[in-house]
């Protein structure tokens, strides 16, 4: 099939390889020149397990081809997927900008029918708004030509970004009742046969239910994360173990094992950003989602919990201190640093005057760019900042080391070397990546969250 990806990103780009290693001809737009130079180039502009191959595989096949050319890009695909940022506003809610102007620019070109499907996060009642741009702009060139608005969220996890597109928990799917949303629904339901072949993974719904579904699923997650946190912090007060909590919980079926984990708060570019829209969109309605405003307050609160820690440990002037820390991006196997809890730790030790090293696998690069953004009020802050080469390179001298991202290399280090290298064996863990018994046992101070068990 043919098929149009608008916006090359996390989603877009790994939407169009997936599809691409499918079989279909896909044709993927973006507005930055540089992405697509990139890409066209035989690079990757993005870090995500085993994309680069898929990338690389369906380009030289030539079914993946990468453009600016948005009048080409409309042309290509009877299925046009909208994957185009929708970042916070300033009030919090959804800015549609991008989702419309891509709306604008397949109603100016279209020349025949077309699936045009939101797969953004949008808020609901945005596919009626993509809808009437595109009656619009054909109404203005007095063209009635026939299209369909399809809302079909994305729910893959960067990190796991390809694994998660190829083999779904599930396919979101809302179409309307028209007679261009059946024609509509039956090339999305060619399209997504392939993954529906051992058995049928697609939720067909209407369009309002399939944009809110997505905000419902990231708000759930968001909930037990904050739930967990705030249960962590209490644990810590009175003397128990949060990671024995999550076992004795999660056991219930009715709970199950998955997303119980406390730590150092949530970040990325979607759960904050989810929260807050989902807020936005009831506070239209004259609704207060107190749950939600709650999942917020506490997760904002979480991602300072690691300077906390350290300050009532170091006290709060940090001047003379170095602090070494594990983990930039907001989660593992991405460089993505968006609302990452590791830009907190780092404002509140530089601001209280302590210099610090990092390490981050992937995310230095990254790193560098979003934290001259952070600071850019202080930037002789930026000096303090060293960035290591490896974990143990991080650790020289330091005071004590911060753990921010659960990075599978941080598990087992060499805690022998770890020692040797800290000034003092002071770990702040902010994943809870280690056990408090044993780190006690080989003469590590060490702080996780909600794990202050009594000994
Ligand atoms: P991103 O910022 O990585 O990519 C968006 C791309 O769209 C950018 O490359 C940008 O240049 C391009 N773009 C903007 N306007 C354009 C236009 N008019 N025409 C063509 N290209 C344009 O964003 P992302 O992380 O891929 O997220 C995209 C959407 O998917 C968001 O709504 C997000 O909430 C949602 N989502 C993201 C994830 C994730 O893990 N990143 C998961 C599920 C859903």
């Amino acid at each position: 099939m043919k098929i149009t990806i608008i916006g090359t990103g996390y989603v877009g780009l790994v939407t169009g390889a997936c599809l691409a290693e499918l079989g279909n001809d896909v044709f993927c737009l973006d507005v930055d020149q540089r992405k697509i130079d990139i890409l066209n180039s035989g690079g990757i502009p993005i870090h995500e397990p085993g994309l680069e191959e898929v990338v690389r595989r369906n380009s030289a096949a030539g079914r993946l081809k990468f453009s600016t050319d948005i009048e080409a890009s409309v042309a290509h695909g009877d299925i046009q997927f909208i994957a185009v940022g929708t970042p916070p506003d300033e009030d919090g809610s959804a800015d549609l900008q991008y989702v419309l102007a891509a709306a604008r620019n397949i109603g100016k070109y279209m020349t025949g029918f077309k699936v045009v499907v939101d797969k953004s996060t949008v808020p609901v009642g945005t596919a009626d708004k993509v809808r009437a741009v595109i009656a619009q702009e054909l109404s203005s060139r007095k063209d009635g030509l026939p299209f369909s608005v399809v809302s079909n969220p994305e729910f893959l996890k960067e990190g796991a970004a390809v694994e998660d597109f190829m083999r779904p928990d599930r396919i979101v799917i809302g179409c309307d009742n028209t007679t261009d949303g059946e024609r509509a629904r039956d090339l999305m339901k060619k399209l997504y046969a392939p993954f529906n072949r051992n058995h049928e993974r697609t939720y067909w719904m209407d369009v309002r239910s399939a944009e809110f579904t997505k905000y419902a699923a990231n708000a759930m997650l968001a909930t037990r994360i904050s739930f967990m946190n705030e249960l962590a912090n209490l644990a810590d007060h009175v003397g128990a173990d949060i990671d024995a909590v999550r076992h004795g919980i999660g056991s219930d079926p009715r709970i199950g094992h998955s997303f119980l984990y406390a730590g150092c708060g949530y970040g990325g570019s979607c759960f904050p950003k989810d929260v807050q829209a989902l807020e936005r969109t009831a506070q239209e309605y004259s609704l207060n989602l107190q749950i939600l405003q709650a999942v917020e307050a506490v997760n904002n609160q979480q991602k300072q919990v690691l300077g906390n820690k350290i300050i009532h440990r170091f006290g709060k002037n940090l001047t003379g201190r170095h602090f070494a820390v594990w983990g930039l991006a907001f989660k593992p196997n991405t460089d993505d640093m968006r609302a990452a809890p590791s830009r907190v730790l780092l404002g509140e030790l530089l601001r209280a005057g302590a210099s610090v090293a990092v390490y981050d696998p992937v995310a230095i690069e990254e790193a560098k760019r979003v934290l001259e953004l952070d600071f850019y009020d202080a930037p002789e802050l930026l000096a303090s900042i060293r960035y290591a080469e490896n974990p143990m390179d991080a650790l020289s001298g330091a005071d004590a080391l911060a753990i921010v991202t659960e990075w599978k290399a941080f598990r087992s280090p060499d805690f022998d070397k770890v020692k040797s290298s800290l000034k003092q064996p002071v770990i702040f863990d902010g994943r809870n990546l280690y056990d408090p018994s044993v780190m006690r046992e080989i003469g590590v101070e060490y702080y996780g969250i909600g794990r202050s068990v009594l000994a």
